[in-house]
């Protein structure tokens, strides 16, 4: 049986993006990558769903989270927090070491946050709010459309964490208010690790030019200067291949369609769902909080479930994390996803339970 990611990343690529990173070299120097460059920026818009720039670099996620901080805040900046479980946690860690004052909203894990708890805690000192949109170690998912709307004309730069999510439930960056959207390569945009996405609005621009905060590498208003060239280019070698991939990628995503996307999403994270509750199983995370990439599934024996589904199965699934480590495992289902591997994947959790 061929080997089966299902994973909150990396996840499944498909064999067209793949092939991609087996072209030529081209230099980044030239109008032949600018045209492919200028190509993805297009696709990236239509997949944030936004008109702003969205600025791309050579990281994992959490360098783009650790980038957003480090260029919309200045030391000393006091901002609100929304943790609903470790990836809001680390979202925090990462403020406070850039020095920022942090107020945190800590909901218990497997729940969401609720837009009362947002209009409770949120003050006019405060220079942003940050929060995760899916939290992969729980499986909940934030309402950032109605917390979006709750702060359109509001003094306030709006920062959600999208890794887990963009591609694969619908965000709308403009139409919500969002200021800074970040996410990565390797989970609903079904490319291979490696590259970070930071959508920026206009407002969140303004915030960077009086940052006063150290960057060099990760700078937003130099990254985006070189975007902005009549022949687009990023300022120093970027993942020419990862890019090359990526843009196929997100064709895909075109070609099928935004919508059709979030809705197989949808149709199997519930179809997944429908079955483990039949077999008696228990769902992680609150019923009105669940995310349509992913499913934490409570275990008492999770490492043996996940072991076994590795070894017999060849089907790859994550553990828990922080706290819940041993006690659940986490199915991801984004991306380059099917019936067939839901199927797979339910059939073998059956089988071994
Ligand atoms: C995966 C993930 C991250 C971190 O992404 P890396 O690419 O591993 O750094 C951050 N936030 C969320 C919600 C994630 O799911």
């Amino acid at each position: 049986m061929e080997k089966l990611l299902m994973t909150p990343g990396p996840t499944n690529v498909p064999e067209r993006v793949l092939n991609k990173m087996n072209e030529k070299m081209i230099h980044h120097r030239t109008s032949e990558y600018s045209n492919l460059f200028r190509e993805f920026n297009e696709r990236l818009k239509f997949v944030f769903q936004t008109s702003n720039n969205v600025l791309t670099f050579p990281s994992a996620g959490t360098g783009a989270l650790e980038a957003s901080i480090a260029n919309c805040f200045s030391t000393g900046d006091r901002i609100l927090a929304v943790s609903i479980g470790d990836f809001g946690d680390r979202f925090i860690q990462i403020a406070k070491i850039y020095g920022l004052t942090v107020d945190e909203i800590k909901v218990p894990w497997g729940k969401a946050v609720s837009l009362e708890e947002i209009k409770n805690n949120l003050k006019d000192y405060h220079k942003g709010l940050i929060i995760t949109h899916n939290e992969t170690s729980t499986g909940a998912v934030n309402p950032i459309k109605e917390i979006g709307e709750y702060l359109k004309d509001k003094n306030i730069l709006y920062i959600v964490d999208a890794v887990s999510s963009l591609g694969g439930i619908d965000i709308r960056m403009d139409e919500w208010n969002i200021d800074v959207i970040v996410t990565a390569s390797q989970k609903a945009l079904m490319s291979p690790p490696g590259l970070s996405f930071v959508g920026v609005s206009k407002k969140a621009f303004e915030y960077c030019k009086v940052s006063n905060i150290p960057k060099f590498y990760f700078d937003f208003l130099n990254a985006n200067k070189f975007l902005e060239k009549a022949d687009p280019q990023n300022p120093y070698t970027p993942a020419v291949s990862l890019i090359s991939a990526a843009n196929e990628a997100l064709a895909m995503i075109e070609e099928e369609g935004l919508n059709n996307v979030f809705l197989r999403h949808k149709i199997l994270a519930d179809k997944f769902r429908e079955e483990i509750k039949g077999m008696g199983l228990n769902i992680f995370t609150d019923e009105n909080a669940l995310s349509n990439t992913i499913t934490a599934i409570s275990f008492e024996n999770a490492n043996d479930i996940k072991n076994r589904l590795e070894k017999e199965y060849n089907i790859i699934v994550a553990g828990g994390q922080g706290a819940a480590k041993g006690k659940m495992i986490r199915v991801g289902h984004m991306g380059c996803i099917n019936e067939e591997m839901i199927y797979r994947t339910m059939n073998a959790i059956r089988e071994i339970i």
